[in-house]
């Protein structure tokens, strides 16, 4: 058995920067650059990497444990370099700018505001800082203002970048209490598939897939879509303050649902033994090639990422790991046979063109995401001669959200029986 892993997130935010104060966050990224190439230069010309964190350190102009954290950082770079190549020089310098690391209390600075913000304050260079209040996700907000208010998570080192134009702070947090097994140690791994209407869930062990299971949450989309209705209805009416009011609505019955749903997947993942939680990397998609409709239409429906965050820190608090995968062919390729084709599934039906197996599209998929997992933990992928039968589960949108109306099982919820290739 390997040790466990501290409980450590990164919680991503954008900064609603004060005033005129952007261009000196872009100044120090681009010094942060140039912090960095100074430092390979030196370390190319055969300077002891002893003295190079000074010797940058006099010329830089940023605050100095900032300038370490950056030529750690290059070092590091040329140091793994070194690992898997010894041929020609490194030549890991570019132009532009490059994220500003600092340590909290020394080069940035969060507290709480009276509004029940996160301000934030980070010094760009000595003696100048940028202010102003950090914007995203509640699910890392909650954790941001828990870690500021109690030492159940303590605030460790942060980047500060921009991403597609947009400045933005990702924070590290370690949790003080809780620990993750290692996910070498998983003797299961669950693959999770997010999507519009559902998630599909897929257990597979070494010997083949356990158990199967998709979660439909319909209400999501129909509630969204009602609440869209609703707020243009009022804004056409120039009733801006009940808009902004709709939109808390929303977001605060997508999130109870998304919480939930996440719930779900954690306590079905625990019936099985060590398991792992798997999930697609998004988020590298976005950036990377077009991967057809099904894809876009996900990315833009559902707050994709917020259900897998919301899953991955419920699963750590049970000591439970999570791995990410590349979200490539997950839905093209035959879980049975492996054949991997576009457009050969209509609607939630999946037909294989090579071997002819029919499938619940959103369960081969959790299976295909299941076998990557399988993969990143250097397994040997069992071979697949059956598939378990999709079960369904619809959990209710109002009343006693979580009560059973067909209690086949009882450690999950409520079930409703379903047929492989069930129709949407
Ligand atoms: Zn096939």
């Amino acid at each position: 058995m390997t040790d466990a892993q501290a409980l450590v997130k990164t919680l991503d935010f954008q900064l609603d920067i004060q005033s005129d104060n952007e261009s000196l966050l872009r100044d120090a990224t681009l010094e942060s650059r140039s912090v960095y190439n100074e430092t390979i230069r030196l370390a190319k010309q055969g300077v002891d990497w002893n003295v190079i964190p000074d010797r940058v350190a006099d010329d830089a102009d940023l605050v100095k444990n900032t300038t370490q954290r950056v030529v750690s950082k290059a070092l590091g770079a040329m140091e793994n370099y070194y690992e898997y190549d010894d041929f020609g020089q490194p030549s890991h310098t570019k132009d532009g700018a490059y994220p500003l690391r600092a340590n909290y209390e020394e080069g940035y600075n969060l507290s709480l505001t009276d509004d029940g913000d996160v301000a934030f304050r980070i010094s760009s260079k000595p003696y100048k800082h940028v202010k102003g209040v950090l914007e995203g996700d509640d699910a890392h907000l909650d954790i941001l203002k828990t870690a500021l208010t109690s030492d159940e998570w303590k605030i460790g080192t942060a980047k500060a970048l921009f991403h597609d134009d947009t400045a933005e702070l990702h924070i590290n947090v370690t949790n003080t209490e809780k620990t993750v097994r290692d996910k070498q140690d998983s003797r299961t791994v669950v693959g999770v598939d997010v999507n519009e209407n559902n998630v599909a869930l897929a257990a597979l062990s070494e010997d083949g897939v356990e158990d199967t299971l998709v979660i439909d949450f319909p209400e999501v989309k129909f509630e969204r879509h009602r609440y869209f209705t609703m707020r243009k209805r009022v804004q056409n009416a120039g009733k801006d303050s009940i808009h902004d009011t709709l939109e808390g609505r929303e977001e605060r019955f997508v999130r109870d649902r998304l919480h939930k749903v996440s719930r779900h997947i954690v306590e079905w993942s625990q019936r099985f033994e060590e398991p792992c939680i798997v999930f697609e990397d998004l988020k590298e998609m976005r950036d990377s090639i077009d991967y057809g409709t099904r894809m876009n239409r996900r990315l833009h429906h559902l707050p994709f990422r917020a259900l897998q965050f919301y899953t991955s820190y419920k699963a750590s608090f049970e000591g439970i790991p999570t791995a990410w995968i590349n979200p490539e062919y997950t839905s093209q390729r035959c879980p049975m046979c492996g054949h991997t084709e576009r457009a050969n599934r209509n609607k939630k039906r999946f037909k294989c063109r090579s071997c002819s197996h029919q499938d619940h599209s959103d369960r081969g998929a959790s299976v295909n995401i299941a076998v990557k997992g399988v993969k990143k933990l250097n397994w040997n992928v069992p071979a697949l001669n059956s598939l378990p039968q999709v079960r369904k589960v619809r959990r209710q949108a109002s009343g006693a959200v979580d009560a059973p109306t067909v209690t086949h099982d009882t450690a999950t919820g409520h079930l409703v029986d379903g047929v492989v290739g069930v129709s949407d």
